[in-house]
């Protein structure tokens, strides 16, 4: 099994859901969590006594929203004062501040004690928790991973992911783009079809971002020819569409504001997020949430058009990269061949829709997985490059591009572009400066990635003084600066100065980044998190989770119970009310006959769910509910029984 440093996994590192998968058996699997499931919330959370990742803490968030951090991978490699993280603060229960060097910090409580984390802490707890899961699958330590990156990853994010894994342990052996790994599923999913140049365009909305990419696949090589998408664009958009008209609804209903309380806002978005899916497949879905705000149940519905009314500007702001994406490959729609569907928020229909009508109606290709092409394009890259695949796959090239453009900063803040966005990786380009009309030393080589004509509105990369230059006349090409990607996407940039040959090789900046000092102590730090995990199991043990099972069963199938009698008793007393209504003046016995019917129902409706006896004794007697709540119609309120 062991080659090229043992076994390599693939990792769709996601802002949601992220995806483990590994080459085994001549084929990709996809690895399950300890809850069979396939996907893992890219969600970390601290209690006073536990530190969870994935579904447990997807589990408790309603109940912990403070300390409950999904979304952090939005952070990753960004500034505090960058307007997409003010943005998305703005809408997050948990705190952000600003730390050293404007690094976002996410301020949590574990163990009744404050701390604070950077995004790339909380993502390589979720990138641990991925290796964890294929270690206990295969059995066997993993150590090295291809991590997918959105296309629109910049050289900072890139970086911060790499700086996730160091501190997770993981050795990232390439990152690849997140389309470019779903077109590998695509691939070899559709490779006894493909015959000569095929053109394919993938989708891939997901809970935040929507990158749209064209690839040509041509006898197992994938080009890409061009990126386009919107970094702040997906599912939980949506999902905020639909928080708002809650929101608005129970104003109208209520007159209260529930965002007051930050569990009620996090109770009520599960809800929608869950309301949202369901309308993929059903026109229509009820929300019933008890007890939502100040002792309020809220009882409400959505159709598919309401949600679609709701959000059709942003689903038709989804199909504008479409559009762009194929200005830039300068291709015409009627050239590609299939049209690849990946994210999450692909499954819903307006999307497939819109999406279909602008290719004139052409069927969009469903059949990989959404959720799991990328990690499967990952987990066939990783095969690849540790020595495992086999001969289905190991001929496979990736020819990726660079998805922002790279220059330096000449006179007057202008950005000059060396390698434009798009270029196909890896490559080399050079530029010769002219010597400066001042004669003063070109000292400062200032590189920027970005798509804006001024330097200062996009994102430097490093920067580095030259301090002798020679002397002669203007415009005579002195010094050369080369770039250098190779095929990992990494830059190399470096200066020569032609007539003293001195060459110099850029120190890239390290402000906003890990120091290796840095990530050695929160590797440390990582460790003592795991050793305290291991230690809080083995105290608790098999029995304390056992326990914890146990009455988490019981609580939520009471709480469901609950809802089943309330809404059983409340239909038979509300006949009772409506007979009523129309009987005014019906005879004594009418009304007792009436009286004893309802009270007989509601026996049977609760002997039925509690056992006999167990219902309120209209006779008289213990009562083991609290009759007078029965009586005013406020619902059962269950006591303790001796
Ligand atoms: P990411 O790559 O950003 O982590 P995913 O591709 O896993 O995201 O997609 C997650 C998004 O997909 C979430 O916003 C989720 O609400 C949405 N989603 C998942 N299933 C459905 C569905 N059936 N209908 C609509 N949206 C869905
Ligand atoms: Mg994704």
């Amino acid at each position: 099994m062991e080659k090229n440093g043992g076994i390599a996994i693939g990792i769709d590192l996601g802002t949601k859901y992220s995806c483990v998968g590994v080459w085994q058996h001549d084929q990709v699997e996809i690895i399950p969590n300890e809850h069979g499931n396939r996907t893992t919330p890219s969600c970390v959370a601290f209690t006073h006594s536990d530190h969870l990742i994935g579904d447990a803490a997807v589990d408790q968030a309603a109940l912990n929203p403070l300390n409950t951090i999904f979304d952090s991978k939005r952070l990753m490699g960004r500034r505090y004062s960058d307007p997409s993280v003010q943005s998305d603060i703005s809408l997050w229960p948990f705190k952000v501040v600003s730390g050293p060097n404007e690094k976002p910090m996410i301020v949590i409580t574990y163990k009744g004690e404050a701390k604070q984390f950077t995004a790339e802490e909380i993502m390589s707890m979720v990138l641990r928790k991925m290796k964890e899961m294929a270690e206990a699958y295969l059995g066997t330590a993993v150590k090295n991973a291809v991590v997918t990156v959105t296309t629109f990853s910049n050289s900072f994010q890139r970086q911060a992911t790499k700086d996730a894994a160091d501190i997770a342990g993981l050795n990232v052996l390439r990152f690849i783009n997140e389309p470019t790994a779903a077109a590998i599923a695509y691939g070899l999913d559709k490779k006894a079809t493909i015959v000569g140049e095929k053109n394919v365009l993938i989708y891939d909305l997901g809970g935040g971002t929507l990158d749209v990419s064209l690839l040509t696949i041509e006898e197992n090589i994938f080009e890409v020819k061009a990126t386009a998408g919107d970094t702040h664009l997906g599912g939980e958009d949506f999902n905020n569409r639909l928080v708002n008209h809650f929101v608005q609804e129970f104003k109208r209903k209520c007159k209260k504001d529930l965002t007051r309380n930050a569990r009620s806002l996090r109770r009520l978005r599960t809800y929608c997020e869950s309301a949202k899916r369901t309308l993929s497949y059903t026109v229509k879905t009820a929300i019933e949430i008890d007890y939502l705000y100040e002792g309020i149940d809220f009882c409400t519905s959505i159709t598919r058009t309401r949600f679609e009314e709701l959000n059709m500007d942003l689903f038709r702001k989804c199909m504008e990269p479409v559009e762009k994406c194929l200005r830039i490959a300068k291709m015409d729609k009627g050239t590609i061949h299939d049209v690849v569907l990946v994210g999450g928020s692909t499954r819903i229909p307006k999307i497939q829709q819109l999406l279909q009508e602008f290719f004139n109606g052409k069927e969009l290709c469903k059949s990989i997985n959404p959720d799991e092409s990328v990690a499967y394009g990952a987990a066939v890259q990783a095969a690849i490059l540790s020595g495992e695949a086999n001969e289905k796959v190991q001929d496979l090239l990736l020819l990726d591009v660079t998805p922002l453009s790279l220059g330096m900063e000449t006179a007057g803040g202008v950005m000059t572009v060396i390698v434009p966005r798009n270029t196909r990786i890896p490559t080399k380009k050079e530029l010769f400066l002219p010597k400066r009309e001042d004669n003063e030393p070109a000292g400062l080589i200032q590189v920027f990635e970005g798509e804006r004509t001024r330097t200062r509105d996009n994102i430097m990369l490093g920067k580095f003084e030259l301090s002798t230059i020679s002397h002669s006349s203007r415009g005579v090409p002195e010094i050369t600066v080369c770039f250098d990607i190779d095929e990992k996407g990494v830059l190399d940039v470096s200066v020569v100065e032609k007539t003293t040959g001195q060459t110099k090789k850029i120190t890239l900046n390290n402000k906003g980044r890990f120091s290796s000092k840095d990530i050695e102590k929160l590797v440390q730090e990582a460790e003592m998190y795991k050793a305290e995990d291991e230690e809080q199991k083995k105290k608790v043990g098999e029995k304390r989770i056992r326990a914890k099972n146990a009455l988490e069963n019981f609580a939520y199938g009471m709480k469901k119970t609950i809802r089943d009698v309330k809404m059983k008793v409340y239909n038979a007393v509300e006949q009772s009310v409506q007979w009523l209504d129309g009987n005014q003046s019906a005879q004594a016995e009418e009304f007792e006959y009436k009286l004893k019917e309802l009270k007989e129902k509601c026996n049977f409706i609760i002997a039925k769910t509690y056992g006999p006896g167990a219902a309120p004794n209209m006779a008289g007697g213990k009562d083991k509910y609290n009759s007078s709540a029965c009586a005013s119609g406020e619902g059962f309120k269950i006591e303790e029984v001796d």
